[in-house]
């Protein structure tokens, strides 16, 4: 396909016309930059009660970085509500989850007031979704290819998926502006659950892609303390795409038992985006690989749409997993960057509340111990026993209430407490005691899950 193939922009009044069919108007074709955002712009203009479209900075190029979010409280957080992402297109030849997202959103208004399980979802649920983060790279591209095209980089030629912080290593690449203004964004925000869509295999990947042995390499695997949780949500979104789940459909790829891998095991990266999301802003993401060829034809598109469709949307349920809450003090303040974690499963920087003493904690249904901790003061510790929470669009409620006040000054900080450096370079392990019991928790989530 050359350029033309991805379609000129549409002139602006058959754009309007396309906004008032909005839900039915959005065709199976790539969409360049003006399109995507001209059809951003419809939507928002047909919805505009339960969409917000902003951009959060610009590409190297000076391209808008879009995101729009959907719910009921589309253009802030509320407390209770939890946040949810997807980020396509980060490389900029890998097309298929770009024009996959826009049919999401097409999905999610269209089915709106419609659907009941789409209606409670975004009752329920802040949902962020960025079509494109390396516009420059897919405007770039003249002769689409499966295999590899310059496209991959940004208009600065780094790959964006290279250029995050690392928690194992020094990453030495030059922080691009996309990686800033997503940094930025997930500083902004409390994200929960998030995945980032790519191409090149078919496969759900989940963390760590970068290890030492502290996390278990020598094992051939990097893993978190959160892995069943990791396992489960890879199996989520595998499990509801056949083809995926299948585990062996690209030539010259190997094959993934369940459609699943850990990103290590199957090849280690340096600066990735889903390390970046679980180590410094709190929110659990997994790499969705979604087709062999990256950029392939517009008339497989349909087909790619029909294979993900139930995946994406049962992806974004489990944002419900677990446990949340609020921590407040004697005269019922919610405090902010208070400890919670669940005992067994630290973090190697430990997630705290948000600014409005809020946390959430992603867990597979079971009974654990939650210890809130306010840093000088003594530890709050509540046991819990969590069912199966998405299917209810509830994570388990556990507020803990302190019972002293906090001084103001303590309240209203919103610093990033965890230092962007190779973290886990002098930590103990955690992946001695995770490993005897990862096979039996595996079987026991898909025994005890019902999708
Ligand atoms: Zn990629």
């Amino acid at each position: 396909m050359g350029r033309l193939s991805r379609g000129r922009p549409l002139p602006a009044v058959l754009l309007c016309g396309l906004c008032g069919l909005c839900g039915a108007a959005l065709n199976f074709t790539y969409h360049g930059q003006a399109e995507l955002e001209g059809f951003l712009r419809a939507v928002t203009r047909e919805h505009p009660a339960l969409t917000h479209l902003h951009s959060i900075g610009k590409s190297a190029a000076g391209r808008n970085l879009w995101v729009l979010v959907l719910g009921r409280f589309p253009t802030k957080h509320t407390v209770g509500i939890p946040e949810f992402k997807y980020v396509a297109n980060m490389h900029g030849d890998e097309t298929v989850g770009r024009e996959l997202l826009l049919h999401l959103i097409d999905h999610l208004v269209s089915n709106d007031g419609r659907d009941p399980i789409i209606t409670r979802m975004l009752d329920t649920t802040r949902i962020h979704i960025m079509p494109s983060m390396n516009p420059d790279g897919f405007e770039s591209i003249t002769e689409p290819d499966c295999y590899y095209s310059e496209g991959r980089y940004n208009g600065n030629s780094f790959d964006l998926n290279r250029n995050f912080p690392d928690a194992f290593e020094n990453n030495s690449d030059i922080i691009q502006p996309e990686t800033r203004a997503v940094m930025n964004w997930m500083k902004s925000e409390s994200f929960v659950l998030s995945a980032n869509l790519h191409g090149g295999a078919v496969v759900a990947s989940y963390p760590f892609d970068n290890g030492n042995e502290k996390t278990g390499i020598l094992q051939g695997h990097s893993l978190t303390p959160d892995n069943d949780v990791f396992e489960y949500l890879a199996y989520v979104y595998a499990s509801k795409n056949s083809k995926m789940q299948k585990g062996n459909q690209c030539k010259n790829n190997k094959s993934f038992n369940n459609g699943i891998t850990n990103g290590y095991n199957w090849y280690p990266l340096q600066g990735g985006m889903q390390d970046y999301n679980y180590i410094w802003a709190q929110c659990f993401e997994i790499t969705l690989e979604l087709s062999c060829c990256k950029y392939p034809s517009m008339k497989q598109l349909p087909s790619y749409w029909k294979d993900n469709k139930d995946s994406l949307i049962e992806y974004i349920k489990q944002v419900h997993l677990g446990v949340k809450g609020q921590v407040f003090d004697q005269s019922k303040s919610p405090i902010p960057n208070v400890i919670v974690e669940v005992q067994g499963r630290n973090h190697i920087c430990p997630y705290r509340t948000n600014r409005y003493g809020e946390y959430y904690l992603l867990l597979l249904p079971g009974s654990y111990v939650i210890n809130a901790t306010i840093p000088g003061h003594n530890s709050m510790l509540r046991k819990v026993n969590i069912s199966d929470s998405p299917r209810n669009f509830s994570a388990l409620k556990v507020d803990f209430d302190f019972p002293f006040p906090m001084k103001p000054a303590s309240k209203t900080t919103d610093e990033t407490f965890c230092p962007e450096i190779p973290l886990y370079m002098n930590f103990k392990s955690h992946a001695e005691a995770l490993k005897p019991c990862l096979l039996f928790l595996f079987l026991l989530t898909l025994l005890t899950i019902t999708f």
